[in-house]
């Protein structure tokens, strides 16, 4: 529903401990919660605090999750929009939504806002519209973009915003006092996606057989939110059998499944790239 387009859970219980791997992007972000919480250790000496982050990669990676553990981590409130929200709005509607949160923001900081998808709305002006189109992602744009000029950069606000095409966006976003930090967020390599399995195994009744190094072999090219569907599935797998415990042969049905669903996505998805 339109109300609920974005949300402020005041307590994001989401903490680093919650996302596996990723530890250069952990570093990286590490520092904005710290200007989150001692904001005045850096502006005492005249530095000015920087008002957002791009984080970069593939879909599924944990950029959500890694915004909601800074939240976490220092203890402050979230919101969150998704740029593919504002795809076919009404004239006015995008920007008056930019400009809400941002008021909401700035009466509740120091907080983080998310911004999923910002390629939906950020890229590059002028490019890839119909002519004569009323084009309403841009009217978007301006208003984020006049929205993070228009705080000072001690308001304690910090905007994290996600992307897998950073190629696309507007060069405006990334100026300097904008989104002038990026972190990037690659595919778990092997020892990222063990690392992944045991969060993701740790709330499971697990047979003895069950081995996270195994499965993390048997899963290249999987991204953190589909080892958290194996994981998932495997457990519905094994419950469906009355099972008292998920096996291996549990997780392999479900590695099968995950597969076969990534092979019919980028089937329908190939013919039109
Ligand atoms: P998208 O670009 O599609 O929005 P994303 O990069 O924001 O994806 P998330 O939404 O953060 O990805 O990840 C989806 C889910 O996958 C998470 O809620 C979590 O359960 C799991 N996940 C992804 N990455 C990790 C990780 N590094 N550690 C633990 N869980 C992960």
């Amino acid at each position: 529903s339109r109300a609920a387009l974005f949300d402020a859970e005041n307590r994001v219980k989401i903490t680093f401990s919650d996302v596996a791997g990723l530890e250069e992007a952990k570093e990286e972000v590490k520092e904005i919660v710290d200007f989150l919480k001692h904001p005045t250790k850096y502006t005492s000496l005249g530095g000015k605090i920087p008002k957002g982050a791009l984080l970069v990669g593939p879909p599924g990676t944990g950029k959500t999750l890694l915004a909601k553990a800074v939240a976490g981590e220092a203890g402050v409130p979230f919101f969150s929009l998704s740029g593919s929200d504002f795809v076919e709005m009404f004239v006015g509607v995008g920007a008056a939504r930019v400009r809400d949160l941002f008021k909401q923001a700035k009466e509740k900081a120091p907080c983080i806002v998310f911004i999923d998808e910002i390629d939906a709305i950020g890229r590059s002006r002028g490019r890839g519209q119909m002519p004569g189109s009323n084009d309403e992602r841009e009217n978007t744009l301006n208003s984020l973009l006049v929205e993070m000029d228009g705080f000072s950069t001690d308001s304690g606000v910090i905007i994290l915003a996600a992307t897998n095409r950073p190629d696309v966006l507007d060069s405006a976003l990334m100026r300097p006092g904008r989104f002038d930090r990026q972190v990037s967020i690659d595919k778990p390599d092997i020892i990222g996606r063990e690392a992944i399995f045991k969060v993701h195994l740790n709330p499971l009744k697990l047979s003895d057989d069950v081995d996270s190094k195994k499965l993390a072999a048997q899963t290249p090219g999987f991204a953190g939110a589909e080892i958290a569907n194996v994981c998932n599935e495997s457990a519905l797998i094994a419950a469906r059998k009355d099972k008292k415990a998920v096996t291996m042969q549990d997780f392999q049905d479900a590695i099968d499944r995950v597969i076969g669903g990534l092979e019919k996505k980028n089937k329908l998805i190939s013919p039109s790239e």
